[in-house]
């Protein structure tokens, strides 16, 4: 059984092989969009994570029907910004914005109030369509806040300003195997391998 992932983002497709490691190990072959010699990723323009997952994903759907495809679309929520960066989150500081220059307007803008709350949430929503093309929508969130500062090299995006629940380190810190067992990403991963699991048998 196939499972094609529509994702460009690289750190998202290293964490999803090892979240759906597992499934890999009972028959499960896992392919990146890059792999299509011709695909052109569609505009995220929903208003939602929920949309702009499926829109991918159905992209995706429509050169590779009769099998399971997914998408995810995540970001960062905090809550003394209103919710920003949100849906906006990969491109916080403009349209081709790299990591650490979202990084640093994110750290600007809390600077900016410094009374603001800096309790934040991942979120990671999942839409995949299985071989029969039904949906499945899955969500998995990740609380915490954010740190005065970057900390820690693992991971990607926010992870170097963002300290989770009930913890003194960043998510960089921490490295991604203390991340794939509490993330955003690893929660939703979860639902999506138990809907995957028994189409496998
Ligand atoms: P998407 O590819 O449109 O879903 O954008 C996701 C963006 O949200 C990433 O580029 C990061 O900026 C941020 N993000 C989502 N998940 C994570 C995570 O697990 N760690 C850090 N940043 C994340």
């Amino acid at each position: 059984m196939e499972l094609w992932v529509a994702t460009g983002n690289q750190g998202k497709l290293n964490e999803f092989k090892m979240l759906l490691n597992k499934l890999v190990g009972v028959g499960l072959n896992l392919h990146a969009q890059s792999e299509l010699p011709v695909f052109s990723p569609p505009p995220e323009n929903g208003d939602s994570f929920v949309a702009n997952a499926r829109i991918k994903a159905r992209a995706l759907k429509a050169v590779k029907p009769g099998t399971w495809v997914m998408a995810d679309d995540s970001g960062l929520m905090v809550e003394g910004l209103n919710g920003l960066p949100g849906i906006h989150s990969a491109r916080y500081a403009g349209p081709k914005a790299q990591d650490l220059e979202n990084i640093a307007k994110l750290l600007k803008m809390m600077t900016l109030r410094p009374m603001a709350n800096r309790k934040a949430s991942f979120v990671c929503s999942i839409v995949a369509y299985d071989p029969q093309g039904n949906e499945h929508v899955f969500e998995g969130r990740l609380n915490g806040e954010i740190a005065k500062s970057m900390k820690g090299t693992a991971g990607f995006g926010y992870d170097p300003v963002f300290i989770p629940e009930g913890e003194t380190k960043t998510l960089s810190e921490l490295g991604l195997a203390h991340k794939n067992k509490i993330s955003h990403r690893a929660k939703a991963a979860q639902m999506l391998a138990a809907a995957i699991e028994p189409t496998l048998l």
